[in-house]
């Protein structure tokens, strides 16, 4: 155990992390002894200390997409796992890191997978210790196991984490759709992701997060819960990772602070903000925004579009659109996609959107009638709230943001006059 770790242990986590990148300060494609040199052991905590409560004090939020309070799930399923007359428990929870990154604008899990995977098995080893988890999975796409089997080869406190080939599907990733396919090989979305820490895998306690999410659990188990808010606001603290795709100089991932302001986070990614119209931020459930002025941080207002405040990050996607370029274009495309992934269980979301992305094309094509915007509308309130799952509302946040952030290449394409062709169908990149 380096020194620093040893005072960590010895203080409850309080010793200085990394000052610079931190989920990637080991460096490139890092092995165990680049992972130690960099992190040091997890430190093994006493009984007057409790990774939940840690979490709690450092604010960490998912870094998946939704934004809940890290610590939440965490004590739902450390309450859920405790003996109880009513619901008898066996096999222990289960703790999944979740790195099925099924948004086509995303690739920071792979790239955290391939660079920092001991990070992420720390994390889990941190929390099966606490939680006495009965089994532990990490599930993503084939290329991106291969890196993590390599890691699991060089250590042996994680001989009982299995991995998991996720299916390449834009749903494969939610959390209910993961618990499915791990119990039956089919990764469809179930209506009861709020139960998953109550009963989830095999009606066992249930712990899904993200990969990134993991990655900061060991860190705050190794430098504590007051080192983690050294980064970030504090209404948003610490750093996450986000993809940046369109037009930018070359596709990156970037680790920024909570609270970033999106220009800068652009400026980094090589982008100035005279080359931006708008940026789609959170993905295809994301929204559009115009940058100026805008902030990142998980602790924005959901259900409207900001002028100049802040915006949720999401699963971390920032995708560049350039002036030239139709904002309505590219959200038919993303539309048209999105249609195309719905796991056909939900009669509002099979009918209402490849419908929605039908009426999307003809108003980017600049080929419709003046009611097209009314037909959108009419769309969007039929499947709003109506899926099991979040993949209808997603879109319906995506176009409602597009009908605002592009209200005026709205009206250029009801007069029929698109300054772009509306690419064919799929996913935009
Ligand atoms: S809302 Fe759509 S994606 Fe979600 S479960 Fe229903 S059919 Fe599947």
């Amino acid at each position: 155990m380096s020194a620093a770790t040893e005072i960590a242990a010895m203080q409850g986590g309080t010793a200085a992390g990394p000052a610079g990148p931190r989920l990637f300060a080991a460096g490139a494609a890092a092995g165990m002894a680049a992972h130690l040199a960099a992190y040091g052991e997890v430190p093994r905590h006493g009984r007057d200390w409790s990774l939940a409560e840690e979490l709690e004090a450092s604010g960490l939020t998912g870094r998946g997409g939704a934004g809940f309070g890290a610590w939440r799930k965490f004590a739902a399923v450390d309450h859920a796992r405790r003996p109880n007359r009513y619901v008898p428990r066996t096999g222990g929870p289960v703790l999944i890191a979740n790195g099925a990154e099924g948004e086509p604008l995303s690739f920071k899990d792979a790239s955290l997978l391939h660079n920092a995977p001991h990070l992420v098995i720390d994390g889990l080893v941190a929390a099966a210790a606490e939680l006495s988890a009965g089994s532990v999975f990490i599930y993503a796409g084939a290329a991106n196991l291969a890196p993590v089997a390599a890691a699991l080869a060089e250590r042996a406190d994680a001989r009982h984490i299995a991995l998991v080939e996720a299916p390449d599907t834009f749903v494969a990733g939610q959390a209910s759709a993961v618990v499915n396919f791990l119990e039956t090989g089919r990764a469809l979305p179930r209506d009861l992701a709020a139960r998953l820490a109550g009963s989830g895998f095999k009606g066992r306690p249930t712990l899904v997060h993200n990969v990134e999410t993991w990655a900061h659990t060991a860190l705050v188990a190794r430098y504590g819960a007051g080192w983690f808010r050294t980064a970030g606001t504090p209404e948003d603290p610490g750093t996450r990772l986000v993809s940046v795709t369109g037009n930018v100089p070359s596709e990156v991932v970037l680790e920024v602070p909570g609270g970033a302001p999106l220009d800068s986070v652009l400026a980094s990614a090589g982008v100035g903000s005279d080359a931006v119209s708008a940026v789609l931020v959170g993905g295809y459930h994301g929204r559009w925004v115009r940058p100026d002025g805008v902030v990142l941080s998980a602790a924005a207002a959901a259900g409207s579009t900001p002028a100049g405040g802040a915006v949720r990050p999401g699963a971390g996607v920032l995708h560049v659109l350039g002036h030239g370029r139709c904002g309505l274009a590219a959200t038919a495309a993303m539309v048209d996609y999105l249609a195309g992934q719905s796991a056909r269980q939900c009669g509002p979301c099979m009918f209402g959107l490849p419908a929605l992305a039908d009426v999307m094309g003809r108003l980017a094509a600049g080929t419709g009638g003046p009611g097209l915007v009314r037909e959108v509308e009419r769309l969007l309130a039929l499947v709003a709230g109506r899926g099991a799952c979040h993949h209808p509302d997603g879109t319906v946040q995506l176009v409602h943001s597009a009908l605002e952030t592009f209200a005026d290449d709205v009206r250029r394409h009801l007069a029929g006059q698109c300054q772009e062709a509306a690419p064919a169908g799929g996913a935009v990149r």
